[in-house]
């Protein structure tokens, strides 16, 4: 356990969220996760997917709870797909400015400025693929 991240679970809104301090828009809750609406989101009907529990880093789960993290994203995304019926349903992985793991859910059409991102929100940058798939691989 990292002292220091864990003591931020105290202030951590996405707990107060699941504690029920903070309001929240449900729309799925299983003993180990649960599906809200984002607060600011950036299209209808996107969603987020968090683990009851304070976590940060996904890869830093046991595979059992990603497990169960993945089921819980898996039903809020064909709930938006039935509700709102995009093309795609999305999932980006988060933990770093609020830090508590979640997995934003979010319906996208073809070409809208979601279908794009990443690389639609940065500068393109020249990388050697060769030198950094051989860092990975080796890591
Ligand atoms: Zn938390």
């Amino acid at each position: 356990m990292r002292g220091m991240e864990m003591e931020g679970s105290e202030d951590c809104v996405l707990c107060k969220v699941i504690g029920g301090e903070l309001k929240s828009w449900k729309i799925y809750e299983d003993d180990f996760a649960m599906g809200i609406l984002d607060v600011n989101p950036c299209t209808e009907g996107h969603c987020l997917v968090v683990p009851k529990k304070h976590v940060i880093r996904f890869y830093e789960m046991e595979d059992e709870e990603l497990s169960r993290l993945f089921r819980a994203v898996k039903i809020v995304a064909k709930k938006i797909k039935k509700a709102l019926n995009p093309d795609f349903v999305c999932i980006f992985i988060r933990g770093g400015r609020i830090s508590h793991l979640h997995v934003a859910v979010f319906p996208s059409m073809k070409n809208d400025s979601l279908s794009g991102f990443p690389q639609s929100s940065f500068e393109k940058v020249t990388v050697d693929l060769d030198e950094v798939a051989e860092r990975i691989r080796n890591a």
